[in-house]
Parts: structure tokens; C-alpha cells; sequence
């Protein structure tokens, strides 16, 4: 069925290098070994291809259509069915996942998918339900919304839980959203949110989306937020601080509790931002930190998968001042015992009755409930550890990351070693590279080494920062060769081995241009001018 590749077209060859480093002789296919190349879908389809039978088109159906029946082909090419299967598969053969080895990736906590999640995910009670049905039918997917919920709110310590928004950024615009709504509520109108330098780039982003000023809060030269710069600045036009903890520079804020105390008394809210609470779950509960409201990455700290940017969960627990503004709908268990679903139609009459105050929420996150095929990872992955377990795998990740930062603080400068343990991740900058060599191309040798490199160039406030996170899920066995080969790319880097300009040698691609792929991306397929693929 799936023809060797006849029609001339040719993968672009990553060029011999002078030692002949990677190049055998060329192949007539362009693969290499098992490493399959084929052109784009648009260049190997056909139009007249497909792998289903779809029925003929009825007579005069397209007098139904209002005059926008299609007149001419869509366009599309098509493929047989093992053709799609094949193309797509090994697409995914020429990616780094999770299941393929150590994902470094600091801040992302790429930790293992346990297959006990998927099994839950999958049973046909859960994976089969429409967020359209009638509720009655669905009493067993709001329990297990609710349960999660339960366990969110205890972990953390908080009041209440919005489950809707779909990842930490969303979760963050959700829990600004509440902030403005509770001080809209008292009439008073602030105008700025203060970030600290190191802060993930979505936090300013959200507050300036959610309409607000940004300003920076400095840091100490132990990488922590400078307390008495921060209460210099607080003031009736601060609406909120964002504060990640543990921060990006993996410390924990140790002033945390002050921080708060004092941006309460000057009438503001405290944004926590959660990502990291892998680190901290069943050691610190944020509530107790005087935190307002804080989003959780259940594809980070509760180990459901990053799918390609696709199903995150960004739940956000809210204090018992924001609680009456976090969106709808929630899932409430009442008196009688059953777990409902709360909208805008019942939430007014739902909460005189049932916890006697009025509903303020700001309004909707998303169409409907949240992710529910996240929910259920995340609760079995819960469940499965249990309250202990979960304060192991903080303690497991902050000493996997300490074991990644004491091998290798004596080769990579680490600024902020000496202040003591890190959290769950370490922390690097590119001091004593030799010649032009940067982080970039340690990261690009990396590549090579068999590892996605780790997180770079952020946190900002280290220069040529590099972060790493390993995770609770990685044996010694694992950190052990990792940091063998980091130590390997950073001696190179240290002796100035300018080869590491040309790195990845072994990839399927080598150096592409990040940024204009990132600036530009062509999103369509264009048929090439001259009429040749
Ligand atoms: C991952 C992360 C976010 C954003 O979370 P998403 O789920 O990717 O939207 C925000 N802050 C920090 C510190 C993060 O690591």
C-alpha cells in the first residue's frame, strides 16, 4: 500500500560536517535507517484519494443549502487509511515525549504520566459523557469533579475552587478576574498589579489583559522578592501582587505570610502563582501563606500529560474573600447530599438558600465545566498517592533537583547555590563559556546527547539562565546519565568547543530559525510556483 517514494520529491540533507560526523552515504529514500522521511501531506496525497466510503451526494440537496453549496473540490488531498496512520505515527517518531526519556524542562514539571490515570480516563462512564447531557445522567462525572475539587481546596487550604479555566494562564486571568470583580464589588477602583523581575512571562500578561498597569517588584541578590521594596510600594492604586512560590529562581518565599499581611493591609489581593507546587503539595498549604487565590497545573503537579498545549487544567483555589466571584458554573454538594451544577440561572436562589449569601461572580471561564478527562486523571492520581504520598513527592522532587544542583555547581555557575537547598528545580547562568558559545548551543548539544534540553534563558534575572527540573519520577540511574551528559556539553562549552555552533548533529533537522518560525508561521500550504513539489 504505501508506496516507496516515487514522486522526486527530496528531504533536505543535513550537510557531512568535515569529519564526516553524521553522513554515511546518501540513501536513495532519503531515511535514514529506521528514521523515515516523506514530504508534506499536500506533496504525497491525492485528491481523489480517501480512506472512507462516504455516500453520493443526494439529488437536490443543494437547493437546501441557500445558494452555498460548494461548486468547486475543497481542496483537500486524501490519503488511505494506513497512509494517514503511517504518516502520523512517524511524525511522532521525530518528537521527544515524556515516555521516551528525562524531560529537564524547569518550571513545566514534566513528570511522569502514570498508566493508572488512563486506565480511569478511559472507562466509558467517564470518557464517554457530552458536557450536553442531561444532568441526571452525569451524576457520577459531577462527583468526581466535586472530590477533586474537595482535594484542591484541602491541599491548598482555601475556600472554594473554580475548576472551568483550562491552564495556568487561564487560571491566572480567572483569578484576576476575581480580584477585580471583588474590588469593583467595594467601589474601588485600583489600577496596578505588581510582578516581581523573575516571574513567568503570563503573569504580567494576564494583568495587563485583565485592563491592569504592570509594575516590577525588585529582588534581593538572594533571588527572593524584596520585601521592604515591595511595602515602599504598596498603596491605595495596588490591586493585587503576583507572587510565584516556589519562585522561578526555585526558592521558596520564605516572606510569603509577610507579604501578604501587608498587601491585605493596604487593601490589596495576593496572587499566588501555583505552577511549581509540586514542590510544596503536603508540606505548605498557601491558604496559611494568606494567599487570595492561586492556580494549579494539573498537567504540572498532578501528573495529567501536556498534551502539545492541548488539554491542560488550570484550576484556582480562592480565598473565602474572592470565593464569591469565581465563575460558573461550580459543582456544589447540598444538603440532600447530591452534587449539583450551579448556573447563572439557579447561583442566586442556590446560594441564599443554601449557604446564605449572594452569588458575585464575574462571570463564565469557558462553555462549560472544565476538562473533564483531566479531572479524572489528576483525582486517580491523587487517590492513588494519598495524602502521604503526595508530601513524598514533593520531598522526592526537591531532592532529585538538589542532587542535579550539587553535581554539577562545581562545573555551571549556579547564583544562587550558596543561599542553600533549591526546590524542585536548579538553577544555572552561562559564566565561563568559552569563545561566542552560549546556552543555546549547550542546549543544542544536549539535543545530541539524546535529551530536550532543559528550560532557557528564563527566569530572566539570570544570564543565559538555564533551569532544570527532573522531577520526582526520575530514578538516581536516570539523573546519573543526565548529568553526565550535561556535565560532558558544559565542559565543552567551558573549553570554548565551537563544533557546539553547528549542534544538533544527529537530529532529523538541525539548526532551524526558532524565531521566525515563531513570528512567521505559515499555517497553510502553498502549491509551489513553478508547479513542482
Ligand atoms: C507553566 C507555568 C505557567 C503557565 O501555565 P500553563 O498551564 O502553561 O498556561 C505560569 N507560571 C509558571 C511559573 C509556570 O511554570
Amino acid at each position: 500500500m504505501n508506496a516507496p517514494n516515487t514522486s522526486g520529491w527530496k528531504p533536505e540533507m543535513t550537510p557531512a560536517d568535515e569529519d564526516g560526523l553524521h553522513n554515511g552515504p546518501e540513501t536513495v529514500t532519503g531515511n535514514r535507517a529506521l528514521l523515515l522521511e516523506e514530504p508534506l501531506l499536500f506533496e504525497r496525497g491525492k485528491a481523489d484519494v480517501t480512506g472512507v466510503d462516504l455516500p453520493d451526494v443526494p439529488e437536490g440537496i443543494s437547493d437546501k443549502l441557500g445558494g452555498f453549496a460548494r461548486t468547486e473540490p475543497i481542496g483537500l488531498v486524501g490519503l488511505t487509511e494506513p497512509e494517514t496512520v503511517r504518516h502520523y505515527t512517524r511524525l511522532s517518531r521525530q518528537n521527544y515525549a515524556i515516555d521516551l526519556g528525562l524531560f529537564p524542562l524547569g518550571s513545566c514539571t514534566m513528570k511522569h504520566n502514570p498508566r493508572l490515570n488512563e486506565k480511569v480516563a478511559r472507562m466509558p462512564g467517564f470518557a464517554d459523557v457530552h458536557p450536553l447531557q442531561p444532568v441526571s445522567t452525569v451524576r457520577g462525572a459531577l462527583e468526581v469533579i466535586n472530590e477533586l475539587a474537595f482535594w484542591l481546596i484541602d491541599l491548598t487550604g482555601m475556600h472554594g475552587v473554580a475548576m472551568s479555566p483550562k491552564a495556568g494562564a487561564h487560571g491566572e486571568l480567572c483569578g484576576i478576574l476575581c480580584i477585580r470583580a471583588a474590588l469593583e464589588a467595594r467601589g474601588d477602583a485600583r489600577e496596578v498589579v505588581l510582578v516581581p523581575e523573575s516571574a513567568h512571562g503570563t503573569n504580567p500578561a494576564t494583568a495587563a489583559f485583565a485592563g491592569y498597569r504592570v509594575e516590577d517588584i525588585p529582588a534581593t541578590p538572594e533571588g527572593r522578592v524584596d520585601l521592604d521594596a515591595l511595602k515602599a510600594r504598596l498603596g491605595p492604586d495596588i490591586a493585587a501582587v503576583m507572587i510565584t512560590n516556589p519562585n522561578t529562581c526555585g526558592l521558596f518565599e520564605r516572606d510569603m505570610k509577610a507579604i501578604s499581611d501587608a498587601v491585605h493591609e493596604a487593601g490589596g489581593f495576593v496572587y499566588c502563582d501555583g505552577a511549581n507546587f509540586n514542590a510544596i503539595v503536603g508540606k505548605v498549604r498557601p491558604g496559611d501563606l494568606g494567599v487570595d487565590a492561586m492556580h494549579i497545573n494539573l498537567h504540572k503537579t498532578f501528573s495529567t500529560p501536556h498534551g502539545g498545549g492541548g488539554p491542560g487544567s488550570g484550576p484556582v483555589v480562592l480565598s473565602e474573600a474572592l470565593a464569591p466571584f469565581g465563575p460558573l458554573p461550580y459543582t456544589a454538594r447540598t444538603k440532600d447530599g447530591v452534587v449539583h451544577l450551579i448556573e447563572e440561572e439557579d447561583a442566586d436562589a442556590f446560594s441564599e438558600e443554601h449557604f446564605g449569601g449572594v452569588m458575585q461572580s464575574f462571570g463564565r471561564m469557558t462553555a462549560f465545566h472544565g476538562q473533564m478527562g483531566m479531572f479524572t486523571r489528576a483525582l486517580t492520581y491523587m487517590l492513588s498517592h494519598g495524602a502521604d504520598g503526595l508530601k513524598q513527592v514533593a520531598e522526592d522532587a526537591v531532592l532529585n533537583a538538589n542532587y542535579i544542583l550539587r553535581s554539577l555547581e562545581d562545573l555551571l555557575s549556579a547564583p544562587y547555590a550558596s543561599a542553600g537547598p533549591c526546590m524542585h528545580e536548579a538553577l544555572f547562568g552561562d559564566e565561563g563559556f568559552g569563545g561566542d558559545l552560549t546556552t543555546l548551543d549547550l542546549a543544542k548539544a544536549l539535543i545530541d546527547e539524546g535529551y530536550h534540553p532543559m528550560t532557557m534563558y528564563f527566569p530572566l534575572v539570570v544570564h543565559g539562565a538555564m533551569l532544570v527540573e527532573p522531577t520526582e519520577t526520575e530514578s538516581k540511574a536516570s539523573l546519573d546519565q543526565f548529568i553526565a551528559a550535561l556535565r560532558h556539553v558544559a565542559e565543552r562549552a567551558k573549553a570554548g568547543d565551537e563544533s557546539m555552533k553547528e549542534a544538533p548533529y544527529y537530529a532529523p533537522r538541525r539548526r532551524l530559525d526558532e524565531t521566525l518560525a515563531a513570528r512567521k508561521p505559515k499555517l497553510a500550504w502553498q502549491e509551489p510556483e513553478t508547479g513542482e513539489a
